[in-house]
């Protein structure tokens, strides 16, 4: 379980979250919805280690997490990863695909090759794309290696921001069953934040809307 208890985070003076508590059970697919601007991001940086909250506690299958972003115990940061709404900012323009992709897994002291194919073949992306820069590829292209490179590592949470709100249709479809099959095949807990009450329903088992949180 990986489970958030009282957090709050202001920016500057203004409070975005205020003891919001939220669990991410394992094997499920937990929905948050809510309007524009509500906390919803900033919750889903807490949760995957990015965002220190000013109060309030994290812990990962019941260990507390005591350091945030880079510093946070590798063990722990390896076992969540966040999927961004905008993949142009979630990369390093400077990569390939193939690169983008195998990141964690260079960071990890792992080679990347035949495990980037496999991935890469998983997210739907032919092999011509890999040798790319971001430049040279569509939003859904670099959305797809930034799924790929979420799931190289294995997580045991995947937590999507509005992962498909920038995408056709068929390419959020694809994206949303990569990361169901994943779910199935490993019982990894996934946190779809979506203002999208129509994805909402077809994605998650259970849905929180945001102002429940809020006491
Ligand atoms: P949501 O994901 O529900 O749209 P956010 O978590 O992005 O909401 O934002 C919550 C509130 O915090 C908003 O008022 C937003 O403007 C503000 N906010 C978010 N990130 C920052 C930041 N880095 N600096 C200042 N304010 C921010």
């Amino acid at each position: 379980m990986l489970e958030a208890r009282e957090i709050t985070v202001r920016y500057g003076r203004q409070v975005a979250l205020d003891r919001v508590s939220f669990v991410v059970e394992p094997g499920g697919v937990t929905g948050l919805g809510g309007p524009s601007g509500c906390g919803k991001s900033t919750l889903a940086r807490v949760l995957s280690l990015m965002l220190r909250p000013a109060a309030g506690s994290v812990t990962v299958d019941g260990r507390p997490v005591r350091r945030w972003r880079q510093r946070a115990a590798r063990e722990l940061r390896t076992r969540i990863a966040l999927i961004y709404q905008q993949p142009r900012l979630a990369v390093d323009p400077r990569l390939t695909v193939a690169e983008i992709i195998a990141e964690p897994l260079a960071a990890a002291g792992r080679p990347g090759g035949d495990r980037t194919g496999e991935l890469a073949a998983e997210v739907g992306l032919t092999r011509d794309l890999l040798t790319r820069r971001p430049h040279e590829v569509s939003d859904g292209q670099l959305q797809r290696a930034c799924v790929a490179r979420a799931l190289s590592l294995e997580p045991g949470y995947l937590i999507c921001d509005e992962m498909t709100t920038m995408l056709d249709a068929s390419t959020q479809a694809h994206l949303v069953a990569v990361v169901n099959a994943y779910r199935d095949r490993t019982g990894a807990g996934v946190l779809a934040i979506t203002h999208d009450d129509a994805l909402m329903g077809r994605w998650a088992d259970r849905v929180i809307k945001f102002d429940q949180l809020i006491r």
